[in-house]
């Protein structure tokens, strides 16, 4: 989870604080928790599409802001939900990003340039 400074200037604003506050008091259950049947204390926010990956700061703060964007989550499944998001999200994408730049060198440099 590493979040670089405008993410944590976005997460120390009143405007923030006020909206997290609002989702806690909307979900005051965990979320994730609810959907697998369990009753859990939702203490903290998890921001579904991630803030830090937006690609414009207009677009981190349409995405820091957007209740449809929060979810609320008790701790353990905000760890979950991140270390899932390292497995299948920004990891997989980086991988593919890779696999297709290998294939397009191959493509494009390798086989073509041999024959
Ligand atoms: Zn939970």
């Amino acid at each position: 989870m590493a979040k670089d400074k405008n993410y944590q200037k976005l997460i120390h604003t009143s405007r923030w604080l006020r909206l997290r506050k609002e989702v806690l008091t909307a979900h005051p259950l965990c979320q994730r928790c609810l959907a697998e049947g369990r009753t859990t204390a939702a203490t903290e926010v998890h921001h579904v599409k991630p803030v830090e990956e937006a690609l414009s700061q207009r677009e981190r703060v349409q995405r820091m802001y957007d209740t449809h964007n929060t979810q609320a989550l008790c701790h353990d499944c905000h760890v979950k939900v991140h270390t899932e998001l390292g497995r299948c999200g920004r990891q997989a994408n980086k991988e593919r990003k890779a696999k297709q730049a290998r294939e397009f060198n191959h493509r494009f440099f390798g086989d073509d340039v041999t024959q």
